[in-house]
């Protein structure tokens, strides 16, 4: 997915999640509202039919009735000095929730239901608090005024609602929160396989020039070897026509790697011991550089680590791998391969050297197709290794100098090339597993 369409997409998430935010909590105000107005009309309804009851003659005993059926925290009657009047069915009436300014208007006839006195502290107080006050006229001869008090009981619905409702909001925020982070991790994943498919691509473009170059080598440079062969036979000086030949070799090399580079060939798998595979190859470059006396070559490990791969692909990559290092310490110092087995059956190889090591930008660079430091390298070999050890399933990559120092390669100061392979290569990569 493009940049800017992703960055729309994530706009039109968060604006969305904003909006539908914006308009449940509208909503949720208009239905708390609703339902106050609800409560306190039933509030005002009670009132209305205690204030008649009273007027003919009811007394305490008619009002902790009312109290109780309608789960009331009190109902009670306030003379013109404001006082609570007789014995109010038992209840405790407290003076300091009577709220004067309502009860004056009420005994000056204007009925009035609202939140209790002093709200605010009363609603953060244990249950049983006053919520809702209703203060009522009561015509006749003396003065005086109807107090109905509700509590949570009585108000349960809103109290309910609001708590169910607040949780509601807090599960939205939490599921709008994940949907954005989802689409976050969405988009850097498809950022992520965007990336891959473009590597892919400029992979394959690259893989298909360099087989056509090598293809289109392969020919005339056959036909210079023979020509400058026969002319080296006949000639007095033959030295010009061998440097010549030397160079013709140089460049069958060259289009021999491109072709390495360019084709994936199945493996041919079968058991092998990498400790053997080792020695082979630790021999062989003592063979290749018999004449230089300053450099040391040794191979590490003490126990045969046996798993399942192309036995000629490996060798291959060790080969480079000591090559490299070789003409990294320009022929002079240490080279040590090291092979122990790993706890899934699968084996371990290090290739150390004494050399300069890879470092910066060298390091970041370092498995990327035509990045060499050489005058005449291609910079494919190392490209070719990692293709060869993740077709066995395996990895590799360059030991930190942290991670070095703690292995067997101690005292080598240079790069440290480490191989994983899996005691058996995936299936799909083999082309003949033989029997154990
Ligand atoms: P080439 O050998 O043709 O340059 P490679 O892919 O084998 O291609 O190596 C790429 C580059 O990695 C080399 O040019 C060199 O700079 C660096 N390199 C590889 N191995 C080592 C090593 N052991 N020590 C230092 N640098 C190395």
């Amino acid at each position: 997915m493009r940049p800017r369409a992703a960055a729309w997409l994530l706009l039109s998430v968060v604006a969305f999640l904003v909006i539908s935010a914006g308009i449940s909590l509208r909503l949720l105000h208009v239905g708390l509202q609703a339902v106050n107005a609800t409560t306190e009309g039933r509030l005002r309804a009670i009132g209305q039919t205690a204030v008649q009851a009273v007027t003919r003659g009811a007394g305490a005993d008619f009002l902790s009735g009312i109290s109780r059926e309608n789960e009331l925290e009190a109902a009670y009657l306030l003379d013109a000095a404001l006082r609570p009047l007789g014995e109010q069915g038992g209840l405790s009436i407290s003076l300091l929730r009577i709220d004067p300014d309502r009860a004056q208007r009420a005994l000056q006839g204007q009925a009035s239901v609202g939140p209790a006195y002093g709200l605010e502290d009363v609603e953060r107080s244990s249950d049983g608090a006053v919520v809702l006050a209703g203060y009522f006229p009561v015509p006749g001869s003396a003065h005086r005024v109807l107090v109905l008090e509700a509590g949570s009981a009585f108000a349960a619905l809103p109290t309910r609602l609001r708590a169910s409702a607040y949780s509601s909001a807090a599960a939205a925020v939490a599921l709008a929160a994940l949907c954005v982070v989802l689409v976050v991790l969405g988009l850097r994943a498809a950022r992520h396989q965007e990336a891959l498919r473009t590597e892919a691509a400029r992979g394959q473009a690259v893989r298909e020039m360099a087989a056509m170059v090598a293809h289109e080598l392969r020919n005339p440079l056959g036909t210079i070897r023979a020509g400058a062969e026969l002319l080296a036979e006949q000639a007095a000086d033959p030295t010009l026509i061998h440097d010549i030949l030397d160079e013709v070799r140089r460049l069958n090399e060259l289009t021999t790697q491109f072709l390495n580079f360019a084709k994936e060939t199945p493996l041919s798998i079968a058991e092998l011991d990498l400790r053997e595979l080792s020695a082979e190859v630790c021999a062989h470059m003592a063979r290749q550089q018999a004449h230089v006396d300053a450099l040391h070559i040794e191979c590490v490990g003490d126990q045969a680590v046996r798993l399942y791969g192309d036995r000629d692909r490996l060798r291959q990559v060790l080969l480079n791998l000591t090559q490299n290092a070789v003409q990294a310490m320009d022929g002079r110092g240490e080279l040590r391969i090291s092979t122990h087995g790993l706890p899934d059956g699968g084996g371990e190889l290090r290739v150390a050297d004494s050399g300069p090591g890879i470092r910066g930008e060298q390091l970041r660079a370092l498995f990327m197709p035509f990045r060499t430091t050489k005058p005449t390298g291609t910079g494919l070999g190392l490209v070719v290794c990692r293709r060869i050890i993740e077709q066995h399933g395996g990895s590799i990559g360059v030991a930190t100098p942290a991670v070095a120092e703690s292995a067997a390669e101690k005292q080598l100061s240079g790069a440290c090339f480490v191989i994983r392979l899996p005691a058996r290569p995936p299936t799909s990569t083999s082309q003949a597993a033989s029997s154990a």
